[in-house]
């Protein structure tokens, strides 16, 4: 929360500077705090992201890939980052690694991919799909943390060991964690593998599918 507040106090600085005003202005300091805030809904904080630059992966993406899926699900998938093919059309796991997300939810949850919603850490493309820094992650976590306020999901879904390293703070190999039940405050949380990290090691799927029956029987509870 602090890279954030401290990259949006510095990009209205700039702004504030090319209007003329003076940095020492008390008064202006008072106006910068109460614009700090980001908005609550998430049509909002979606218009609010699509024009963010708040960290270096603004300069190099062309879609911000904010989330989609039903605003009052459930279930709230979050994984790393967006890839190549996310973003050119602006949404989440579009490509082969959204291919079996969809499949995973569609066919062993057995409810449509339109009644989860999906996010990432990120929004914002890392550049030849590195995974995102920890400023990065950190910066755009406040979007994350707003969006799963608006959403209140009973069930969060990290998917690997990046979307559970940032959401969580906890450094737990994805490995060990995988699999196991958390309680985050109102939140039942289920950490379990990315789907591209599946694609390159099939033997893994028996234990995301020991995963998704879990995140099954939390659901139809
Ligand atoms: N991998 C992710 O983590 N997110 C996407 O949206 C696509 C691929």
């Amino acid at each position: 929360m602090k890279n954030l507040h401290n990259a949006l106090m510095l990009k209205q600085l700039y702004q504030l500077k090319q209007l003329g005003y003076r940095y020492t202005d008390m008064q202006i300091s008072q106006q910068i705090h109460s614009n700090l805030e980001l908005p609550s809904t998430l049509d909002a904080l979606r218009k609010q992201s699509a024009d963010c630059h708040l960290c270096p992966l603004s300069k190099t993406r062309h879609s911000v890939v904010f989330g989609e899926g039903d605003e009052n699900a459930d279930i709230l998938f979050v994984g790393e980052a967006p890839g190549a093919a996310e973003d050119g059309v602006g949404k989440p796991f579009v490509g082969k690694s959204g291919e079996l997300l969809t499949k995973m939810i569609e066919n062993v949850l057995r409810i449509p991919r339109s009644q989860v919603y999906i996010t990432n850490i990120v929004k914002c493309r890392p550049p030849n799909n590195r995974v995102p820094s920890a400023t990065e992650a950190h910066t755009c976590l406040a979007y994350l943390r707003k969006q799963i306020e608006s959403i209140n999901p009973k069930i969060i879904v990290t998917l690997g060991a990046t979307a559970y390293h940032y959401l969580s703070g906890d450094e737990s190999k994805i490995t060990q964690i995988r699999g196991t039940l958390q309680q985050w405050g109102a939140y039942r949380v289920v950490p379990t593998f990315h789907p591209s990290y599946l694609l390159r090691n099939p033997s893994a799927k028996a234990d995301a599918f020991a995963d998704m029956k879990l995140i099954k029987s939390l659901y139809e509870k």
